[in-house]
């Protein structure tokens, strides 16, 4: 299994140093939010990503997912990391079934193509999956699989529950360890200064901050 990993060459790990791009975002909590729990990346979600993955998600009955692309950012150096995801690329070569979902040598394959291709430059940020009539949550084999195939810090799981329409994301704490029932909320871009929302997850709300653009995110 391990062979199966890495793919491509190992990334050389620098993230890109550029400020959040707080302009116009809107900050989504999760009810995880404001607890103890310190997530190493604050994520931030393009638009059209987040409706690319809300159409597959709502597109099976079953179990669907696949990789999320964008970069990986830091403040300053030494400063506070985030990661843009830009975009997303469904899994084709996933074995599919009511309650599973895994990713194979194949899919990996395909999606390094695809980044080179058509996004160069940009790193795999994460994964998303569905858990259709489930809750939010990692299972055992989620975890497995975001251990294994992103094992990076910064790299995120993104779990959707498209039939009551409820998700969030699983994101490493500083020491490595990996909360699979306490999920986090995200900025979402170009989502303030009076552009309407086009987030629609229930379980995920408004942060009382949202307007004070600019402020360090937490
Ligand atoms: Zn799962």
């Amino acid at each position: 299994m391990p062979a199966l990993i890495r793919i491509a060459p190992p990334e050389v790990g620098k993230p890109d140093t550029t400020p959040p791009p707080m302009e116009f975002a809107r900050r989504w909590d999760s009810p995880f939010d404001r607890g103890d729990l310190q997530p190493t990346v604050a994520v931030f979600l393009n638009r059209l990503a987040y409706f690319r993955i809300t159409a597959h998600a709502e597109s099976a009955e079953v179990e669907v997912g696949g990789v999320l692309i964008g970069q990986w950012c830091e403040e300053t150096p030494g400063g506070s990391q985030f990661i843009v995801i830009n975009h997303m690329i469904p899994a084709r070569h996933t074995r599919q079934g009511a309650v599973y979902l895994t990713f194979t040598k194949d899919t990996l394959l395909d999606v390094h193509d695809q980044i080179e291709n058509l996004y160069p430059g940009e790193k795999i940020v994460g994964w998303y999956h569905t858990h259709p009539r489930m809750g939010v949550f990692l299972s055992h084999y989620d975890t497995f699989l975001h251990n294994n195939f992103f094992p990076d810090p910064w790299q995120v799981a993104l779990v959707v529950e498209p039939f009551s329409s409820v998700a969030g994301f699983f994101i490493r704490q500083n020491d490595g360890t990996l909360d699979p029932t306490r999920y986090f909320g995200f900025y979402e871009m170009d989502g303030a200064n009076g552009r309407r929302s086009v987030v629609h997850w229930q379980n995920l709300h408004k942060s009382e901050n949202e307007d004070q653009g600019g402020t360090p995110y937490e």
